[in-house]
């Protein structure tokens, strides 16, 4: 059985990468991932100017007028001619203004006197004081993203910022979403004894779209190996097939078998808990295949640990995994062997973040979601954690 880093190489090998770009509009880019390099257009900030609302001075000339300038003209935003600041004189300005040529220092407002039209300034304005410089930020032809990039709301602020209204990305995967088993009914319709209401399909295809996916509901689909035959052989035009169930051992689970005979399995189990019974492949040169597990718990974690990185890699991305390490509040006691993650909730105590292990940790139980926000990871090794120990945490609403 593959270790959790093995499970995850295996992915980002059988990952064909999409080589399919599209021009989209800024307005468009969260959750799409970049397929070129990003320069400035412009400078920013692209001429010298003000960063405080006050008086534009050169400061020998405060020096030479015994900090007493007359006041002579205004630079305010939206001037499109730089204007001049003339000898001996101080020049009104605000925030965003074009810093007049002649000046080399912004005193604010708040720090000097009117006396008729004359200025009264303090006596220690040092040079450079309150300019935003030209270029601080970035200069033209500078790489603001590599391509790869996942772009996120507020990239739009530095593109629009750089001159750059259009990026070009990947096209969005297209993925097929079904859940698997003669058990499941859909939520709102009745349930009869020994059935139960399917609930991984619409938080998968949730989480998907949110990693900007198109995707569709392939409904439920029963334990019958002619239903999964049809399904697959009706799914060639999607770049990813994700199911959930009937992918363990028992004699309902047909998914594997029936892939099996399509394409060409690249793993079959990790060594997780939750999520063991998980398999990934391929059909042909287009087709990524997740069978996840039934379990819902299973299938969270599992979509959280494989789905993802593969759908970062097929983008030419890499999804990072950054955890933390956070005191934990209570206990937990466990048989070394399988990497395990526990929900968990973090939370602020004494000036610091810790972390508490949420109660109901069955691979069946849901309840305990309502207030994870983490995972706790305990590694292979491990016979568990005390109340006080550092822990590592995975946190699970944190999009870096
Ligand atoms: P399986 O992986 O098919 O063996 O299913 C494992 C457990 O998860 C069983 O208790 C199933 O009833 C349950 N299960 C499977 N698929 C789903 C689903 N889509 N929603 C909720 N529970 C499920
Ligand atoms: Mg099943």
């Amino acid at each position: 059985m593959l270790t959790l880093e093995q499970a995850q190489a295996a992915i980002i090998e059988g990952i064909i990468p999409v080589s399919e770009t599209e021009i989209i509009d800024l307005g468009q880019c969260p959750g799409r991932f970049l397929a070129q390099t990003t320069t400035a257009q412009v400078a920013n900030p692209a001429f010298d100017g003000s960063a405080m609302d006050g008086y534009a001075v050169n400061i020998s000339d405060l020096q030479q007028h015994e900090f007493r300038l007359p006041l002579q003209g205004e630079s305010y935003c939206g001037l499109t001619e730089k204007p001049v600041l003339q000898p001996a004189s101080t020049m009104r300005i605000f925030t965003g203004a074009p810093l007049p040529e002649g000046a080399n220092a912004v005193v604010i407002q708040e720090l000097v006197h009117c006396e008729g039209s004359d200025i009264l300034f303090p006596e220690d304005v040092r040079p450079g004081q309150n300019i935003r410089t030209m270029g601080e930020d970035f200069n033209i032809g500078d790489v603001l993203y590599v391509s790869g990039h996942r772009l996120h709301s507020s990239d739009a602020a530095l593109l629009a910022a750089a001159g750059v209204p259009q990026l070009e990305v990947y096209r969005q995967p297209r993925a097929l979403v079904v859940a698997t088993g003669d058990e499941l009914v859909a939520p709102g319709q009745p349930l009869q004894f020994g059935q139960i209401y399917e609930s991984n399909r619409q938080a998968t295809i949730l989480m998907l779209q949110q990693l900007g996916v198109v995707v569709d509901d392939g409904g439920t689909i029963a334990d019958e190996a002619g239903a999964l035959e049809a399904m697959f052989d009706g799914a060639a035009d999607y770049d990813f097939i994700i199911s959930s169930g009937g992918v363990s051992v028992g004699d309902h689970d047909l998914v594997k078998q029936v892939f099996a005979e399509r394409g060409e399995i690249r793993f079959w189990k990790a060594s997780i808990k939750p999520g063991k019974p998980v398999a990934f492949g391929r059909i042909g040169e287009r087709t990524h295949f997740f069978a996840l597990p039934g379990n819902p718990v299973s299938s969270l974690v599992t979509f959280k640990l494989f789905v993802e990185p593969g759908l970062y890699a097929w983008s030419h991305s890499q999804r990072e995994y950054p955890l933390l390490q956070l005191k934990s509040s209570n206990d937990f006691k466990s048989k070394p062997g399988r990497r395990q993650f526990l929900r968990a909730r973090m939370f602020q105590e004494d000036g610091g973040l810790q972390v508490e292990m949420l109660s109901g940790q069955g691979s069946h139980m849901l309840r305990s979601l309502s207030q994870a926000n983490c995972l706790i990871q305990v590694d292979e090794d491990s016979s568990g954690f005390s109340a006080g120990d550092a822990v590592k945490v995975l946190p699970l609403f944190v999009d870096i």
